[in-house]
């Protein structure tokens, strides 16, 4: 009887390592950020442009 009840948890085991097994991928994405060479606001932008208080060219962020 006691080989009964612990097949049935190793498969109850198994069954709950199965279903927990959620997949996380830290695909780690390098985005540019962009901000005013002035520094008139403390946002980042996503893409190039201009500064909408000082009209400059936005700079790239380097992330080192
Ligand atoms: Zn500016």
């Amino acid at each position: 009887m006691k080989t009964k009840i612990l097949y049935l948890s190793f498969f109850a085991f198994l069954m709950a390592s199965c279903g927990n097994k959620a997949e996380v991928k830290n695909e780690e994405v390098a985005k540019a950020q962009y901000e005013c060479p002035m520094k008139c606001t403390d946002s980042l932008f996503s893409e190039p442009g201009k500064c909408s208080v000082c009209e400059m060219d936005l700079v790239e962020i380097s992330n080192n």
